[in-house]
């Protein structure tokens, strides 16, 4: 086993990492930037050492230095949580070439399922559903405009390289195509450095299933039941649940085998996470493998006892799965919320600050995970999520309940939040009764809260807050342009 692990992360998914090294009396290392000085994942670990300036690029992306720090205090496997390196195949590379254990998949399996266009193309062949659209890149309009007719509009323009939301267009009439289809790709260009695009069905109100999956390097896989994950905003998800309300127990069985096949066919170890769209009548589409640890995998522990996170490291130091298929089964259920630092009210901009106060609830059934304390301070540096607050009950009823009671308990100031938001998700009657899908907030909460306009007062406001944090000059135009600009946040990293 392990002696010494590096947690090339930062804030929630750094200290639930630690915390399952600290239980297998493995030493931690953490890692942080200059505006995580004095984060809570620094404290916690057994040694902290300094990345760079705050920026991502300068920090928790700068792969010489992680690298070069988990060889000086002899390291000898990293972690990479969620986002930054974690589905990074050049950093597992360099990784293993440094000699110390990626704690995750193989960086070929990474490299197969990190462009979606050869990854739907490999699912095909393993008789994985996918979405109906091309598994080629689209390379002009003309090309375009062909397959979209044989496709059948409306249609979805997706970033071959795609990740978070980002680089999306929905097409419902062809004469929007050629704009549409230079929009998405200026887009991945910009996010991904690649503007590769290609065609997917859109398809007309689905449910967002996915399963995870786990893999040990001796060739044994199971599965750990599915996750729905249909409440979201502009594709980014807030609420996900486990079990699916909506997933009865032949659709399981058939969705979580074709998991499975999808894991095989990338000969894929560690944990990971298979998206499907699911339509009305539960027949499901593969969307894509995340191959990591997903943000959401609190709901699956809970249901099913687990620990992920001892799993993913005892995988990695070459252990077999600690448990077959068979000792698994759904116990109760289990719905997390995201809780952000933004103004659901004021076009979700993302809302900085100090936590003056960060009450968290806690009681039966309530599981926490935040990287934050009272007094941190919630950067525009990195993705706004300040904690997860996840419930488990008996039912699915008792679950939801506990999260009421929970979010009416959770006590944050000095940032706005969208707890108000979700106490109003949790009030729907249509969440109540399991029946939406991934339109939901759209359809329930569109002008109340999606697009209300942003007064000039709110914008000065948010120029002098954040300019100061970024040290730039609020009377600079452009800089109060960006303000205004959606796609400014967007460039946050999300997972
Ligand atoms: P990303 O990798 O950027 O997260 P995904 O392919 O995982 O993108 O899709 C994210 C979300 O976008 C899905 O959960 C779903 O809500 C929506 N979506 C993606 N593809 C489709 C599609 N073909 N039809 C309808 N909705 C889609």
């Amino acid at each position: 086993m392990f002696k010494k692990i590096l947690i090339a992360n930062r804030g929630e998914i750094a200290l639930r990492i630690i915390r399952a090294c600290k239980e297998m009396n493995i030493n931690s290392v953490a890692v942080y930037s200059e505006a995580d000085k004095t984060s809570p994942h620094t404290k916690y670990a057994d040694e902290a050492y300094y990345l760079g300036e705050s920026p991502s690029s300068e920090s928790y992306l700068n792969q010489d230095k992680i690298i070069s720090i988990a060889k000086q205090v002899g390291a000898d496997a990293i972690h990479p949580g969620y986002g930054f390196f974690s589905e990074n195949a050049v950093f597992i590379e360099a990784v293993e070439d440094a000699g110390i254990t990626f704690i995750g998949p193989s960086s070929s399996s990474v490299k197969m399922m990190g462009v979606k266009t050869a990854a739907r193309q490999l699912m095909s062949q393993y008789n994985v559903p996918i979405v109906p659209g091309t598994t080629y890149p689209i390379k002009s309009v003309s090309e375009g405009k062909e397959a979209a007719i044989k496709i059948g509009y409306p249609i979805l323009l997706k970033a071959a390289a795609g990740g978070g939301g980002k680089g999306m267009k929905l097409v419902t009439i062809q004469n929007e195509f050629a704009s549409s289809f230079e929009a998405a790709q200026r887009e991945a260009l910009k996010f991904f450095a690649d503007d590769t695009v290609y065609i997917e069905k859109y398809i007309e109100n689905p449910r967002h299933i996915e399963v995870q999956i786990f893999g040990d390097r001796l060739g044994n896989y199971v599965h750990i039941f599915e996750r729905e994950c249909s409440i979201q905003r502009r594709y980014q998800k807030i609420i996900e649940e486990a079990p699916s309300s909506f997933v009865d127990n032949k659709t399981r069985d058939k969705i979580t085998q074709v998991a499975i096949n999808a894991a095989k066919a990338c000969g894929y170890y560690n944990a990971g996470t298979i998206e499907f769209l699911m339509d009305k009548y539960s027949n499901f589409y593969f969307l894509e493998m995340n191959t990591r640890l997903q943000v959401e995998h609190p709901v699956t522990e809970m249901i099913s006892g687990l620990d992920l996170v001892k799993e993913q490291i005892n995988v990695a130091a070459g252990e077999k799965l600690s448990f077959d298929q068979g000792d698994l089964k759904i116990n109760g259920h289990s719905i997390e919320a995201r809780i952000y630092a933004e103004d659901p009210e004021n076009n979700f901009l993302p809302s900085t600050g100090k936590l003056l106060e960060f009450q968290i609830p806690s009681g039966p059934g309530i599981r926490i995970d935040t990287g934050f304390s009272r007094g941190s301070l919630i950067s525009l540096y990195y993705d706004p999520l300040i904690a997860k607050l996840s419930a488990w009950g008996r039912t699915r009823q008792e679950a939801l309940e506990r999260l009421k009671r929970a979010l009416s308990e959770f006590q944050v100031a000095g940032v706005t939040t969208n707890i108000p938001l979700v106490k109003a998700v949790c009030n729907n009657i249509n969440f109540i009764n399991g029946s939406y899908d991934i339109n939901f907030m759209e359809k329930e909460f569109t002008g109340e809260l999606q697009n209300r306009a942003v007064s000039s007062n709110e914008i000065e406001n948010a120029v002098v807050i954040i300019s100061s944090l970024l040290k730039v000059r609020s009377s600079s135009t452009e800089f109060k342009n960006s303000i205004t600009d959606n796609n400014k946040w967007n460039e946050l990293q999300y997972e």
